[in-house]
């Protein structure tokens, strides 16, 4: 489990079919830091039993926030998502780690469009514009480590187990 935790990679844990050790990068936008959503939003990660093993309130640059959302480059808001998220405030970037973190996090933060987040997700407590939904968590295995990396250099990113694992997992 040690060496699961000290990579970037989804780990199949063995003995225990269909579920992985992972970590994923979740982050605050800058509304969600202006609006004071931060304790909100990380408090859902904390109590629902996942690990915080990176954390930091940064100004990405323009040329980080364009390579993270590269993939929408084609889409008509791209330049606008991309000002927004370099230049309105910090954002409060996290790295979480848990089994299967990657994808409960894309549960949690509820869908694209807050008008259509589930309540109880972060979007659909928290969020009503598309454009401003306050929150981000990466999309799959080989995103989540991308990301990661984009996000933050090895050596802040904390090796470590959690002592609560015993009663998060049978
Ligand atoms: P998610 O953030 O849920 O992974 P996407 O990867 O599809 O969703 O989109 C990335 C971000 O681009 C969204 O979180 C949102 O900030 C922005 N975005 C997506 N669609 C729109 C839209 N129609 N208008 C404005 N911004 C959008």
């Amino acid at each position: 489990q040690c060496d699961a935790a000290a990579s970037h990679k989804s780990v199949p844990l063995p003995g225990i079919p269909g579920t992985t050790f992972e970590r994923t990068l979740v982050f605050v936008k800058p509304e969600g830091v202006h609006r004071g959503l931060v304790s909100n939003i990380m408090g859902r990660w904390e109590r629902r039993g996942f690990t915080l093993v990176a954390c930091k309130l940064v100004k990405p640059s323009y040329e980080l926030v364009r390579q993270h959302y590269n993939y929408m480059s084609e889409r008509p808001f791209y330049d606008g998502l991309c000002e927004h998220m370099s230049e309105s405030g910090p954002v409060l970037a996290m790295v979480w780690q848990g089994r299967d973190v990657i994808k409960t996090s894309r549960l949690m933060i509820g869908a694209t469009n807050p008008l259509t987040a589930a309540p109880g997700t972060v979007r659909g407590d928290l969020a009503v514009h598309v454009g401003r939904n306050v929150v981000h968590a990466s999309d799959g295995v080989i995103g989540a480590a991308t990301e990661i990396q984009l996000w933050f250099r090895d050596e802040e990113i904390a090796q470590m187990d959690s002592a609560k694992n015993p009663w998060l997992y049978d």
